[in-house]
């Protein structure tokens, strides 16, 4: 009697955190996985999911929602060791292209020859050649269309909806005939620039469980602070910057940020916010093979043609790293805007070296409008005092003094505010809401405010390694 087996998620990475986000949905004795991401921010085995939880029997279905790496990064970990033969990674069409070029990048920052790591527990280590190999001989996706039904395991059956945020990035329905789950991802209600808002399914009935992320749980929505707004500012902090004669950066994620703030500059030239003829170069390697996909899927987009991020800028392709600036500098020798990886300025990233240069001269400007995890050297930076030493490298203790004052954060999240998030959680009307993928205060303070609109529903915010069970076997 498969119907009285219980339902159950144990959370191993995500909870109470943005981290490795990965959550194990026992469901009546079929093991989905809800994602595998890797902890940038973190090294070794201290930078996966608790994987060590799912045990000998693995897993018998994977469920991706989109490519970003705190969202896919340790699948090569799940494909070798815990997925066996014939079991799908089930994903969007867009998600099946973006996530090998993903995981081959990140596969390049995480060199660790096969035996030689201590920090992997496991005999294979995500070096590239044994990535590229794993799909070379594996075809494990099934790569679905938004809406389209498809089945997971037995008598258990997915659907996915766009949760706009980046190209293909998807939140998943799952019913069988007596319960449902819906499972946002990342998710924004909002229009980006060149991605979509999210568009919710209406469910007949009102789901069982929602699984829903809290990234910006803690921050105030203030409605006179829109889009709008933001992008006017930040194109006024453009202008002044080269009109000083100083360069801008605006560091970025490869995927969905890069493409987004092309964009956004092409359609700030058009409304005549900033001037028509400044260079925009994004660094070459991962973002150029990621426009391309882009341009694959401009059904998947908001109506721009995706051919205007390569028409609207320039790639810098530096053969040599430390020769990154001399070499963007020789190419532009005007006033240019930089759209550099990555988002957090993580050291050693084409960005955060950039970035060392720039904040030598009071001209420049350097404004974030991504999310910056607190270890990261961009945190440092935009928090820094003028005149204050930062340290670009952790291994050294060199020290660089900041004397550019322009550096400015703007609200051009492609994550859902928090007043959105709740209308999203209303829109499902769930039994139970799990709040995750949100640092504490963020899950906090959804939890609270859920609870408190909906007092007949549960509300929970599991921490990393929790177990809830949602039926139970009566
Ligand atoms: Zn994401
Ligand atoms: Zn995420």
């Amino acid at each position: 009697m498969t119907s009285r087996k219980p339902i159950s998620i144990t959370v191993l990475g995500g909870g109470r955190e943005i981290g490795a986000n990965s959550y194990l949905l026992d469901w009546k004795g079929s093991r989905i996985l809800l994602d595998c991401g890797l902890d940038v921010t973190k090294k070794g085995y201290e930078s996966l999911p608790r994987f060590d939880a799912l045990g000998k029997r693995g897993v018998d279905a994977v469920i991706v929602t989109h490519a970003h790496i705190d969202h896919v990064g340790s699948l090569p970990i799940i494909m070798d060791a815990y997925l066996g033969r014939g079991r799908r990674v089930h994903v969007t069409v867009p998600s099946k292209k973006l996530i090998p070029l993903m995981l081959m990048d990140s596969a390049k920052m995480q060199v660790c020859p096969r035996g030689q790591s201590e920090d992997y527990p496991y005999e294979w280590c995500l070096d590239r050649q044994s990535v590229s190999k794993m799909f070379a001989s594996r075809s494990v996706f099934a790569a679905h269309t938004f809406g389209e039904k498809f089945r997971i395991a037995d008598g258990l059956f997915g659907s996915f909806f766009p949760s706009g945020h980046i190209l293909g990035a998807a939140g998943v329905v799952l019913w069988d005939g007596g319960h449902s789950l819906v499972y946002t991802g990342d998710i924004a209600k909002h229009k980006q620039t060149i991605h979509n808002g999210c568009m919710l399914p209406d469910l007949a009935d009102d789901i069982d469980f929602l699984l829903i992320e809290s990234t910006r749980g803690s921050i105030e929505s203030d409605p006179n602070n829109d889009r709008k707004a933001e992008t006017h500012a930040l194109a006024e902090e453009i202008n002044d910057t080269l009109q000083r004669g100083g360069h801008v950066l605006l560091p970025s994620f490869a995927l969905g940020k890069t493409q987004e703030l092309i964009v956004l500059l092409e359609s700030m030239k058009w409304d005549g916010l900033i001037p028509v003829d400044t260079p925009v170069l994004y660094h070459h390697g991962l973002s150029s093979a990621i426009n391309k996909v882009y341009e694959m899927y401009p059904e998947y987009l908001n109506g721009y043609d995706p051919k205007i991020i390569s028409i609207a800028s320039r790639r810098v392709t530096a053969f040599n790293v430390n020769d990154e600036f001399k070499t963007a500098q020789e190419l532009t020798r005007v006033p240019s805007i930089f759209v550099f990886t990555s988002g957090m300025l993580s050291r050693g990233s084409p960005s955060a070296r950039l970035a060392e240069e720039l904040v030598q001269s009071e001209k420049n400007g350097i404004f974030f409008t991504s999310y910056v995890a607190p270890e990261e050297f961009g945190y440092e930076l935009a928090g820094a005092a003028t005149g204050d030493f930062v340290q670009p490298d952790l291994k050294s203790d060199r020290r660089i003094r900041v004397i550019c004052p322009h550096r400015r954060r703007f609200s051009l999240s492609s994550h859902a505010t928090r007043d959105d998030l709740l209308s999203i959680a209303d829109h499902f009307n769930p039994r139970v809401a799990v709040w995750v993928h949100g640092e504490p205060e963020s899950t906090e303070w959804l939890n609270h405010s859920f609870s408190e609109r909906h007092p007949e529903a549960l509300s929970l915010q599991p921490a990393t390694e929790q177990k809830i069970i949602l039926t139970d076997s009566q």
